[in-house]
């Protein structure tokens, strides 16, 4: 069974929706367990999850399908929207406000009490089985005006924010996630507590959850801590020299 650490009433949250085959939308920062959370409820349901990162050239025929040409002339592939819905599986979209509007049309009508998936191409008109469900996540964080979620889509959605765990939480899942000892788990968590509340900073993100684990399994491999922190941890939040000195005092502040 995937690890998987509660940070709050998600779990149960998820599961009311699931039994009455309502979507679902998380909101939160990067790396802060949305996708490990969403393959643990599909383990907990017992249905299969299908992954899309979606981007700016996902386009509808990338979720639902098309037509491909084989040995034996064309043939139609569904997409994996299509499968989730045909098999009672769950379908996530990560990251959708980078997806197309022409995306977000195909969504519309599985995301309320229809649950149908007209399928232009083929003339199907798919009726969604018992156990399908969307899910769909984005990050208010790097969301523009522009690209945010028009209220007629985000009103179709049961929404769970997620933010950084507490440090108790957090440091459990370091420790299950790096197999680093227990030190070294409260360490990091502390040093990113004090990244994250540092307010004069240009970074476009916070240090997440994913960049402690990543930090931990390098020092496991023998990389001196402060190396560590900054290659695990500092680099990949800003490219800006003088913020990641700034960054560094911390750390050594910390080891
Ligand atoms: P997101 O989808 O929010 O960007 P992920 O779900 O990929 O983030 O989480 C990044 C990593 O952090 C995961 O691979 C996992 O190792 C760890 N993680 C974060 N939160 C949790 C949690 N609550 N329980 C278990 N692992 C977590």
């Amino acid at each position: 069974m995937t690890f998987y650490q509660p940070v709050g009433n998600e779990i149960e949250l998820f599961q009311a929706a699931a039994g009455n085959g309502l979507p679902v939308l998380i909101k939160g920062p990067t790396g802060c367990g949305k996708t490990r959370f969403v393959r643990f409820m599909a383990e907990k349901l017992g249905r299969p999850v299908y992954t899309v990162a979606c981007h700016d050239d996902l386009t509808a025929a990338d979720l639902v399908g098309r037509h491909l040409i084989g040995p034996d002339g064309t043939y139609w592939q569904d997409g994996p929207l299509t499968r989730a819905v045909r098999e009672g599986g769950i379908c996530y979209l990560d990251e959708v406000v980078e997806a197309r509007k022409d995306t977000t049309v195909v969504l519309h009508p599985l995301a309320d009490d229809r649950r149908e998936l007209p399928i232009e191409r083929t003339g199907e008109l798919l009726q969604a089985a018992p156990g399908f469900m969307l899910v769909v996540s984005y990050n208010p964080g790097y969301q523009s005006l522009l690209k945010g979620m028009k209220p007629s889509t985000r009103q179709r959605f049961v929404s769970l924010s997620f933010d950084y765990p507490e440090a108790a939480a957090e440091q459990a899942i370091v420790i299950e996630e790096s197999g680093c000892d227990r030190e070294l788990a409260e360490q990091l968590v502390g040093l990113a507590r004090s990244v994250r509340n540092l307010k004069d900073h240009d970074l476009e993100e916070a240090a997440s959850t994913r960049l402690l684990i990543h930090t931990a399994h390098l020092v496991r491999a023998g990389v001196p801590v402060a190396e560590a922190c900054r290659a695990g941890m500092i680099e990949p939040l800003t490219d800006d020299e003088a913020t990641v000195s700034a960054l560094m005092e911390v750390v050594y502040a910390v080891f």
